[in-house]
């Protein structure tokens, strides 16, 4: 059954590099017609005669971007290559390969390297993609994994942030704040396990936050019902670093103003009742609070009425002229300056 941590060690040493990246690499299958060759040259080729190539990456770094004391590996894998889907969904383009890039301590047993690419090949399976390629490489401390995606769009289809006109309004898919709450659960718990190793979490009250945490989703529907709705955004983000942050970044390509409506925000009642819980203002946690993947985008008045009603769209504000600046307009209706207060890697942790 399991084996022992030294000998698994030894697996990834007695494998060598080549053994590890063939381990690692056999199953994948090319969905593709793009995909012209995948793994096993000195490069990928892709080749799409109509379309326009779009090229996101991203890199995450243990104890910087996630904890492995609660993100299990499988769930890292799959997180690893849906955030980068999800910038490919911002363009309203259609996610087609990815290249995944690791290195690894040795402190890693084969098994954990395993988890991590079932996570890996988990969501390329979900979101129809070829994995074509990457690096293996050692750390001295700890995981790093990166994550390159590739996706394809007709040149008119491609929605850029710097499209949004005066009026246009402002629309968010899904719900803001649950996984910012999950991190905060997924916190706690940990905590309270340090003290007391016998103490089972309870996350039943929890069970949406910590999913949206640990289980993102990038809205590669979202691009689809756009095209079935005959919607075509004037401008687009996806919400990585929480509403207030994407909104502003909207505005300033767009070199436009905004005013968004508190009342109008979608909020899951576990994010409310949570938010009682930890006596935090739900507003503030859907503004800063970050990555819930979700796609904020804006579109012209004249399409309101084919996304009005929409379970997954909720209009939440309007785009103003420059002069006018970023506002969240409260309940209270008093006008409050939009924060970037989005999650800052190169910002000290200060509450
Ligand atoms: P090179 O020495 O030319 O960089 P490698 O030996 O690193 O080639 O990789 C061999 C093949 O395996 C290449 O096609 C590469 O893209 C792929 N590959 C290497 N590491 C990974 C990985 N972690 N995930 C997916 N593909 C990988
Ligand atoms: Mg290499």
């Amino acid at each position: 059954m399991s084996k022992k941590k030294s000998d698994s060690i030894k697996d990834i040493s007695t494998l060598g590099e080549f053994g590890l990246i063939d381990h690692l690499t056999k199953d994948f299958k090319i969905v593709q017609k793009s995909t012209l060759k995948s793994i096993g040259d000195d490069a990928a080729v892709i080749f799409e005669q109509d379309r326009q190539m779009v090229v996101t990456t991203d890199l995450l770094i243990e104890g910087v971007h996630f904890d492995l004391s609660y993100m299990p590996l499988k769930h890292l894998g799959y997180k690893a290559v849906v955030v980068n889907l999800s910038d490919v969904y911002a363009m309203n383009a259609e996610a087609t390969q990815i290249t995944v890039s690791i290195a690894i301590s040795n402190r890693f047993p084969l098994e954990a390297v395993d988890e991590l690419y079932e996570g890996v090949k988990t969501a390329a399976k979900i979101y129809n993609i070829d994995v074509v390629g990457g690096d293996t490489t050692s750390s001295t401390r700890g995981l790093i994994i990166s994550v390159t995606a590739i996706g394809f769009a007709e040149k008119e289809e491609l929605v850029y942030r710097d499209g949004a006109k005066e009026n246009d309004l402002i629309v968010v898919t899904g719900d803001l704040g649950a996984a910012y709450l999950g991190l905060q659960v997924l916190e706690r718990e940990k905590q309270v396990f340090q003290v007391n190793p016998n103490n089972q979490p309870d996350l039943e009250p929890y069970v949406y936050l910590v999913e949206r945490q640990l289980k993102p989703e990038a809205r590669k529907d979202v691009r689809e019902l756009l095209k079935a709705l005959e919607v075509m955004p004037t401008a687009m983000i996806d919400i990585s670093d929480g509403l207030s942050s994407e909104a502003m970044h909207l505005c300033k390509n767009s070199k436009l103003g905004c005013n968004l409506y508190e009342d109008k925000i979608p909020l899951d009642p576990q994010v409310i009742s949570t938010c009682e819980e930890f006596n935090l203002d739900s507003t503030t946690i859907a503004l800063n609070g970050g990555e819930d993947y979700e796609l904020l985008f804006t579109i012209s008045t004249e399409d309101f009425p084919k996304i009005k009603g929409n379970p997954h769209l909720t209009v939440i504000g309007h785009m103003t002229h420059q002069k006018e600046g970023m506002h969240i307009i409260t309940r209270a209706n008093t006008k409050i300056p939009l924060k970037a207060r989005g999650w800052n890697s190169f910002q000290e942790t200060s509450e």
